[in-house]
């Protein structure tokens, strides 16, 4: 969500700001804008996407230094005057995050004019005032914390020093990256990936100062830090398409080999896994995919440790009487580690009990705070809509559940899986997309795990083919909205469990009965002919990893519908990939 992309250095500064902001146009955004150096501040920024903004720059002007951002608006609409970069006095500046007391600061600025609805404005009068107090940048970005209420990463540049690039940031991702042609600022690190792989870890409420040779970082007393550099182990080729129509595509077929790189060291003895046992109690904190995979591993953990498990969305969680104590076990999943819903709920537990971090982004920020961390190895995921990181996710929770239960068979289960899911991905599913294509409304329906399942495939359909899907445990239906199903309604049924799948089959038949055209995705074990659906989809029955294999065709059936449907897969409307803002 939001992307920040700073530079100073050796090479022309806005190639390199427009090239930065493009990779990191997956985390979504509604408009865009630069601020370079020349013999002054100069700023230019369009609504919509990149290519608005790219029509406006020059890329050949003499600048080497200069800050981007992509905006994905919060607080007022995504128009050009509300884009970044905002200018107040010397202050000009680039923000991602919410300021939740702008209109009380507002209010303590009139010497001010506003140009735009935004927070981030309100905060460039605020900083610019203290400013022309005390002319010492360091020192106002010191005192910011004390002052603004939310959550902020900034890239600013002052008029009166035009070789220096100042950074903060506070519940909102940002990095430095150096390199041999300057330095960078930027939202996350595949961002940096063409020109560098040494990046420095933020922690909040550090000051930074770049110039195109030197990194400084302070701590809020002001003390120079010495930080470590790290190497990141990943190649730009990891972050290409190479030669997939979609990064969504790509990343659906690399799930064999990332569920093999997750599972494997645990698989192999050469990482624990946590004992979960001695807990009376899990809570799950998650949002979207992530809260899906979480039901998974409710279900997973009930059965087979025998641990009452609750799964929570982060937002309601925040905000609820959690009833935790020191017998409870939280797990937060996150793919990016900065989903700031999940990473508040981790602060508001993690002094009362202990906690678990499934995580895909290497050091941050929820890894940094939890107790625990397991990393999923699911490598970059850029398409927003998640498949092999939800995947990977659910390959972590089903181990967590069967190691402590002392389950048998995993490893031949594990290895039938990988297998198995090499074979499903050869599969076409365009067919199922080419019937649900002109659809408004899909039905998704399963019990138990299927039925997360089915959550999960609704919502991967409205993601990105903005069809209005809903799932729906089947025994539910006819509590009120089988009233929908009406002639053709498509209902995607999902029956991969044999003790419930007798009931699900009755369920199905209500729809069918009401003039519903049934997709049936079942298992070769459980498959047999009849008529009570109109397509079916087989796949191998696998009894530890099922999901695994089960979420394949939703997923293609998703992406190809959307395919069809002409959307933009990898960048759906409004959505950002990881939500940074509350
Ligand atoms: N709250 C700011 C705005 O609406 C920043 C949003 C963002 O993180 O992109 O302009």
């Amino acid at each position: 969500m939001c992307g920040i992309y700073c530079y100073v250095g050796k090479k022309k500064a806005i190639p390199i700001l427009i090239d930065g902001l493009t990779s990191l146009e997956y985390r979504g955004y509604d408009s865009a804008g630069i601020a370079y150096v020349t013999d002054k501040i100069n700023i230019i920024k369009e609504k919509g996407k990149l290519t608005n903004l790219i029509k406006l720059v020059d890329k050949n002007t003499d600048t080497y230094l200069g800050i981007g951002h992509t905006r994905w608006a919060t607080h007022g609409s995504p128009n050009k005057v509300n884009a970044h970069p905002h200018k107040q006095g010397s202050i000009t500046l680039v923000h991602n995050g919410i300021i939740e007391n702008y209109q009380e600061l507002k209010k303590l600025l009139t010497n001010y004019s506003l140009k735009s609805e935004t927070d981030t404005e309100v905060l460039a009068c605020l900083i610019d005032k203290l400013y022309q107090e005390n002319h010492n940048i360091i020192k106002v970005l010191s005192k910011l914390n004390e002052l603004i209420k939310g959550s902020y990463a900034l890239g600013i540049i002052l008029d009166d020093d035009l070789n220096s690039i100042y950074a903060i940031k506070k519940n909102s991702p940002l990095i430095i990256a150096k390199s041999d042609i300057g330095n960078f600022l930027a939202s996350d690190i595949p961002a940096i990936l063409k020109y560098t792989n040494q990046y420095i870890l933020l922690n909040d409420n550090e000051i930074v100062h770049l110039t195109k040779d030197k990194i400084t970082i302070y701590d809020k007393r002001l003390n120079v830090l010495n930080k470590d550099v790290y190497t990141y182990d990943g190649t730009i080729e990891d972050v290409s398409k190479q030669n997939y129509e979609h990064y969504m595509l790509k990343e659906i077929y690399e799930q064999p080999e990332v569920i093999k790189n997750t599972l494997l060291p645990f698989l192999n003895g050469d990482q624990k896994l946590p004992n979960i046992k001695k807990y009376k109690q899990i809570h799950i904190v998650a949002c979207g995919s992530a809260y899906h995979a979480g039901l998974i591993g409710k279900y997973l953990i009930e059965k087979y440790c025998h641990i009452e498990t609750k799964v929570e969305i982060a937002s309601e969680y925040r905000y609820q009487d959690n009833f935790i104590d020191k017998k409870t076990l939280v797990i937060f999943i996150s793919q990016s580690g900065e989903t700031a819903d999940t990473l508040a709920c981790l602060k508001k537990v993690k002094d009362i009990c202990d906690t678990i971090g499934i995580i895909n982004v290497f050091n941050s920020s929820i890894a940094r705070e939890v107790k625990e961390v397991i990393y999923t190895k699911a490598g970059c995921e850029i398409a927003v809509a998640t498949t092999k990181a939800y995947s990977c996710q659910v390959a972590i929770l089903s181990l967590i559940a069967y190691y402590n239960s002392k389950t048998e068979n995993i490893l031949n289960n594990f290895n039938k899986l990988i297998q198995d899911l090499n074979n499903l991905l050869k599969n076409d599913y365009s067919k199922i997309a080419d019937l649900i294509k002109m659809d408004e409304k899909v039905f998704y329906i399963g019990r138990g795990i299927d039925y997360t399942l089915a959550l999960e495939g609704s919502l991967k359909l409205k993601e990105i083919s903005y069809i209005n899907s809903v799932a729906y445990p089947a025994g539910e239906l006819k509590h009120g909205t089988i009233s929908l199903i009406e002639n053709d309604t498509k209902v995607i049924a999902i029956v991969t469990d044999k003790n419930l799948k007798d009931k699900t089959i009755s369920n199905i038949k209500e729809t069918k009965a009401r003039g519903a055209k049934v997709i049936y995705i079942t298992t070769t074990f459980l498959d047999e002919e009849s008529d009570f659906y109109d397509e079916k989809i087989v796949i191998p029955d696998n009894q530890l990893f099922q999901p695994l294999l089960t979420i394949i065709p939703i997923q293609l059936i998703a992406y190809h519908t959307a395919k069809l449907r002409g959307c933009d897969i990898d960048k759906p409307k409004n959505l950002a990939k990881s939500v940074t803002v509350e």
